[in-house]
């Protein structure tokens, strides 16, 4: 199968100033669509959208603003034409502490960016395929913690199964319209959110998760998962939608307690 393509698309990949989301725009640039960096980080956004060069831009787009992302949708159709991949990959990981102290005005910012960010995302990136009859890709970046607990405080992990619904429901809704949406689920990758989080480096914590890791013998990276929404973005996913793409080698599938149990 050749490399996924993107020539003549049309992306905006939300949270692309760091990160994930950094990954995600350079190769979606590199596979020849025009993107549109929506970040609140705007030194950084304006710094990787030059140094991945035109026609990739940066615009200051806060997810939580629902009028910021309508905004940004507007503009990127105004300037390019048109919409044809929306890569809602913007998120937040706060130390809300345990249930029973959980901090829930934390839980409320939590929310407001992982679900409520990426419904507006999907809200208004399919309301412009939708009325411009264009048959486009909206990918969210999900994560283990759509599947599974304990990979981060429970307002993560509800985020991100609230996300997996938000998913689910658009791709049924969509699906008469052409448009496509989908999750690219990965696990551990060292970014500055888990970074901070763990209050480690990179090396630290790509040796915390090949410790706990199935598959070995591979870190996953930052670019593993551009890779992975590259393929979901693209037509080679023609007739994928409603998919949660996980990207973990394998962690959530297996219960490595269980296997040692049985002697696996
Ligand atoms: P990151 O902190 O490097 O990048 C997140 C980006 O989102 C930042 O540039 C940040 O400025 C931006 N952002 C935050 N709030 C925003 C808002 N309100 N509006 C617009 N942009 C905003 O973190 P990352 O690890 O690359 O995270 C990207 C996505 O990947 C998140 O959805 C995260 O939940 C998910 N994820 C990360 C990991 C991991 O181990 N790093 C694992 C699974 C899933």
């Amino acid at each position: 199968m050749s490399k996924p393509r993107l020539d003549g698309k049309v992306a905006i990949v939300t949270g692309g100033a760091s990160g994930i989301g950094e990954a995600m725009a350079r190769l979606f640039a590199a596979s020849g669509a025009t993107v549109v960096i929506a970040d609140i980080q705007d030194a950084l956004g304006e710094a990787v959208a030059a140094s991945i060069g035109p026609p990739c831009t940066y615009t200051r787009c806060d997810v939580t603003d629902e009028a910021q992302v309508e905004a940004t949708v507007a503009a990127a159709v105004a300037a390019h034409g048109r919409l044809d991949v929306m890569l809602s990959n913007a998120g937040v990981l706060l130390l809300t502490g345990s249930v029973t102290d959980m901090d829930l005005s934390a839980l409320d910012r939590v929310m407001a960016v992982n679900f409520r960010g990426a419904a507006a995302c999907v809200k208004h990136a399919a309301r412009a395929m939708v009325s411009a009859g264009t048959r486009g890709a909206i990918v969210c970046t999900g994560s283990v913690a759509c599947v599974q607990g304990g990979y981060g405080p429970a307002s993560y992990t509800a985020s991100k199964h609230a996300l997996l619904g938000l998913v689910r429901a658009a791709a049924g809704e969509l699906g008469r319209h052409g448009v496509r949406v989908n999750l690219v689920s990965p696990g551990g990758v060292a970014t500055p959110l888990s970074m901070a989080v763990a209050g480690m480096g990179a090396q630290e914590i790509e040796a915390s998760t090949e410790a706990h890791s199935v598959l070995r013998g591979k870190v996953l990276r930052a670019a593993d998962v551009a890779e992975a929404a590259l393929f979901l973005a693209s037509d080679q996913a023609g007739f994928v939608s409603g998919h949660n793409l996980i990207v973990d080698g394998a962690t959530t599938a297996v219960n490595p307690a269980v296997m040692r149990s049985v002697g696996l």
